[in-house]
């Protein structure tokens, strides 16, 4: 049974430009609607899961809820699940959306966790995301979260975003350092298609701005409304794997323990939750487009808020898919997910699979890209910044599509 749950709240005040996450424009009685639908599903999953170790509320902006909701969230978990001793409860939260009252009310039901999304600690740079927050009002909230006494929280942040320098990365590194996290996040920034961020990139490379529209734009976004700045073009590759040869080497030195490609812990605090996901262990999802993983099936919820909520409200399970997860498609996560960690894949649990990877993989061994410790094959430091071009050399190898 899993003993792993992920909570989704959908909610932002406003959509980031660069998002694709399943999020919509907060408004209070859908919220409140939605946390009563949410409270529903989670009583009738109750027996699908084992005793939690963790429980994980993601969105969306979770911390956009008002204390009350999170108070009947909190109220119903306790009622109706398992807990192990001392269960990590992360609930994630974005600047902007928090304050001393709610990260006290938020502790004072259990939750022992925080994952701020910050991402960068730059002006600029936040306009170009579209992030509702500055960097002031960032600094303000980590400070919130560090004097109310948790010790465990994560600062989120974002490299290769347009327009940033490693200059300025290395600033916003350093910021966040100024607090002392035991953990950090840190994602490279995907170009999604379909959003602004994206649309606006790809009409710019085809129809490049003039210098007088450039100037306006300034001026636009410096005035507060938010907007792309000069230069949204995406950083070129090197800049940025220079960016993140950066953060490793910076953030190592520091004493954070590099555990996965993007995460960085001090000892003792890896993401439970997340580490859970990488050793392809099962999970329970709830709330709208919240994904299950058990006995082999990936179950998802639906997308649709509105349905959600209605299913819900005449006792059907909101759920839209269920995909069983066939052995060629395992054998691919289970590669995919255990590089990602750089303890890297143990060998004992690849030949399960039928895997023979030492043989496969001299190559990549030879050119130093991949290294053998062990039970467990890994990425070198050389191969961790070209993480995705190793793990499809071996696919290939495997012949697996
Ligand atoms: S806060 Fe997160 S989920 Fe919400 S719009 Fe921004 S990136 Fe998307």
């Amino acid at each position: 049974m899993p003993d792993f749950l992920y909570v989704h709240i959908p909610f932002c005040i406003k959509k980031c430009l660069y998002c694709d996450f399943l999020s919509v424009t907060y408004n209070e009685s859908l919220a409140k609607a939605y946390t009563d639908a949410l409270c529903k599903e989670l009583i009738l999953k109750k027996d699908i899961a084992g005793q939690l170790k963790t429980v994980y509320i993601g969105g969306g902006t979770p911390s956009i809820l008002p204390e009350e909701c999170f108070g009947q969230l909190f109220k119903c978990l306790k009622n109706n699940f398992k807990f192990s001793d001392l269960p990590e409860m992360t609930v994630e939260a974005n600047p902007g959306t928090v304050d001393k009252s709610k990260i006290g009310a938020m502790f004072s039901i259990g939750v022992n966790r925080l994952s701020i999304g910050v991402q960068s600690f730059n002006d600029d740079e936040l306009r170009t995301l579209g992030r509702i927050h500055t960097s002031k009002e960032a600094e303000d909230a980590v400070r919130i979260i560090k004097n109310s006494g948790i010790d465990n929280f994560s600062v989120d942040l974002i490299y290769g975003i347009p327009g940033q320098t490693l200059d300025s990365w290395r600033d916003t590194l350093s910021k966040a350092m100024e607090f002392s996290p035991n953990h950090i996040s840190s994602y490279e920034l995907t170009l999604e298609k379909g959003t602004p961020l994206y649309e606006m990139i790809k009409s710019e490379e085809t129809n490049p701005p003039s210098p007088a529209s450039v100037a306006s734009r300034c001026d636009f976004a410096k005035g507060g409304m938010g907007g792309f700045l000069a230069n949204i073009k995406m950083p070129d590759e090197e800049l940025i794997l220079e960016m993140y040869g950066y953060a490793i080497d910076h953030l190592r030195g520091k004493g954070y323990e590099h555990y996965e490609i993007s995460n960085f812990a001090r000892h003792g605090f890896r993401c439970i939750h997340n580490l859970n996901y990488w050793d392809g262990g099962e999970y329970v999802g709830a709330g709208a487009g919240a994904h299950s993983f058990i006995r082999g099936f990936r179950l998802k919820n639906t997308d649709d808020i509105r349905r959600y909520i209605k299913d819900l409200n005449k006792g059907i399970t909101p759920e839209a898919e269920s995909t069983e997860i066939k052995r060629d498609d395992a054998i691919k996560e289970f590669i995919f997910l255990n590089l990602r960690k750089t303890e890297g894949i143990s060998l004992a649990k690849a030949e399960e699979f039928g895997l023979n990877l030492p043989g496969v993989c001299r190559e990549l061994i030879e050119d130093g890209h991949l290294e053998m410790e062990g039970d467990y094959l890994r990425l070198t430091r050389k191969g961790i910044p070209i993480s995705n071009t190793i793990i499809i050399s071996l696919f290939e190898r495997l012949g697996l599509d």
